[in-house]
């Protein structure tokens, strides 16, 4: 095989402004031509990886197959181009500068001072060369996580400017990603923030090849050719990068603008077949002219930032697009339901179709997230639970159903009379937090004629874990006999993974996270369920006459 080529993404004047979709959006129109093509982020930031920081801080975490805990961009590459990451896809500074220190203390730089050049820069170019000597990809992306400027990125651009040295022009370029700031008071798009960005990566040493620029309104042929002249590029080099309405239909936009084209020109490699994206459009289509809508409530203690969920987000968008509907979400701060009566409840969840109570850490917010279950379990409502969702699901039956008072998660509440969630066995010694949960692919054995099984429509299945608690099996037989039965195990250990309520017209809840394996191209299928059954109750919300009696329990 070919050598792997590498593009570069990094970004300047902001941040926010999309190099993520940016990255995909070419990763998707290569991977449309035949090329195989993977796409890494590398973050700026000292904590070895995003699984202790809040979600506030940076959005959620994302879970690979191989239990990296990284960065939220890594879900969009698994969107876009329906293919796993890996533990390889995601490099932090902390994970660079600790695996130097590990070399050193081991005595592997014996009798040199360790600097940030060669030493630093040297892990990173090792780090990002890593997934492109697998010999599996013909291009690696590489998104440069920050702004150009940043102090913290210097060693990352330090590293660029290296490695696009000592591979060649062919074989490694930089796109770089910037903003056309709109004057409203001189009506005009303004490119000097753009001249001075490319400039910054100049005194870095590094020349751009390909410039991407954000804007609200689309550029002439007057405007690419004065950036271009500034920025020492070819007008052809220069990309416009419209606000879309949809981040999918970025790819669309990015082959109108010919990105893929000017890329692969540049990399000096055949263009292959045209891009036709015709399941990516047939999904676009279905997505844009929707035959109905359905509302979903997310309750969750993380809901104003909508990063915290993406991925649930995402999940959702994908399954309602499966079902031709619309999926309005609606966010609900559990915290808000806290102080509210069951009937104060109703009203306030009254008009979904739909609830899904989000994962999360901790006690805040948790007693709302019980009573938004109780009502969705007692007014025959939807529901689908995720992680500490379904950890919920479950004392809200114990205590409501089984009269367990006071049932708890040992999480919550480590002196309950009845921990019908507790701590892991193997957790039990774990004193260090990051990256020590049950992360990562694990198996489940589903039951026939379930919910579940509906949905997978095969009883063996594999899904991504993140967590510490689980169900408590001394508890098992009391909830089945009560009406909450198990759904999933884990072979292996029989960790329960699904509980339903049979009686219910659909209540699942699952301790795995169905929402990181969504694609556009395979929405997921328990939330392509869920939202079906959301319909289903939505339809006959509004014809009385069909109405269903309420739950049994
Ligand atoms: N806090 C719970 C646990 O660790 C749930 C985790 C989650 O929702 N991801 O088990």
């Amino acid at each position: 095989m070919a050598k792997t080529k590498y593009v570069f993404v990094t970004g300047g004047v902001a941040s926010s402004l999309g190099k993520g979709i940016l990255a995909s959006s070419l990763g998707k129109l290569l991977q449309e031509r035949g090329f195989s093509v993977t796409i890494q982020k590398l973050d700026p930031y000292i904590n070895v990886d995003p699984g202790t920081l809040n979600p506030y801080e940076h959005g959620e975490c994302f879970v690979t197959d191989d239990g990296a805990e990284t960065d939220l961009d890594l879900g969009h590459y698994e969107r876009f181009l329906n293919v796993s990451t890996s533990q390889a896809n995601n490099v932090t500074t902390g994970k660079i500068y600790l695996t130097v220190i590990q070399k050193e203390r081991r005595g592997d730089y014996l009798g040199k001072t360790v600097q940030v050049i060669p030493h630093i820069t040297d892990e990173i170019k090792r780090r990002i060369q890593m997934l492109g000597e697998t010999g599996r990809y013909d291009v690696v992306i590489t998104e440069i996580g920050g702004t150009v400027g940043d102090i913290e990125s210097l060693p990352y651009i330090e590293a660029v400017r290296q490695l696009k040295w000592e591979m060649g022009q062919d074989n490694a370029i930089v796109l770089h990603l910037t903003l056309l700031p709109f004057l409203s008071a001189s009506g005009e798009l303004k490119t000097k923030p753009t001249q001075h960005s490319v400039k910054m990566l100049l005194e870095a040493g590094v020349q751009c090849d390909i410039l991407a620029c954000r804007t609200e309104f689309n550029i002439d042929d007057d405007m690419r050719r004065k950036i271009a002249l500034f920025c020492n590029i070819e007008p052809s080099a220069v990309v416009e990068a419209v606000d879309a309405d949809t981040i999918y239909d970025v790819p669309l936009f990015m082959k109108d603008e010919g990105l893929d084209r000017e890329v692969l020109r540049k990399l000096n490699l055949p263009t292959g077949q045209e891009p036709k994206l015709i399941e990516w459009k047939e999904f676009l289509t279905r997505f844009k002219n929707p035959t109905g809508e359905v509302n979903i409530g997310l309750i969750g203690k993380y809901v104003e930032l909508k990063d915290s969920y993406l991925s649930i987000h995402e999940a959702l968008v994908h399954a309602g697009v499966k079902n031709d509907v619309k999926t309005n979400i609606i966010r609900i701060h559990s915290e808000d339901l806290e102080e509210l009566s069951d009937e104060e409840v109703a009203r306030e969840l009254g008009d979904l179709d739909g609830i899904l109570v989000a994962p999360g850490f901790g006690s805040r917010g948790i007693e709302g997230k019980i009573k938004a279950i109780k009502y969705a379990r007692t007014g025959n409502v939807p529901f689908f639970g995720i992680c500490l969702g379904m950890q919920c699901a479950v004392i809200e039956f114990a205590r409501n159903v089984l009269h367990l008072h006071g049932a708890n998660s040992s999480e919550m509440d480590d002196t309950t009379k009845f921990p019908v969630i507790h701590l892991q066995k193997d957790q039990v010694d774990v004193v260090d937090k990051g990256g020590t949960m049950r992360l990562g692919l694990y198996s489940c054995k589903i039951k026939k004629g379930t919910n579940a099984f509906a949905a997978y429509g095969e009883q063996y299945i594999s899904e991504r874990h993140r967590h510490r608690y689980e169900f408590n099996n001394s508890y098992a037989e009391e909830f089945e006999k009560g009406g909450m039965i198990t759904t999933g195990v884990n072979p292996e250990k029989s960790l329960v993974e699904i509980v339903e309520i049979p009686s219910h017209r659909w209540f699942t809840a699952v301790q795995f996270h169905p929402e990181y394996r969504s694609t556009v191209l395979n929405p997921h299928p328990v939330f392509t369920e869920f939202i079906k059954h959301a319909l289903i109750f939505r339809k006959e919300k509004s014809s009385p006459a069909k109405k269903k009696k309420t739950a049994a329990v």
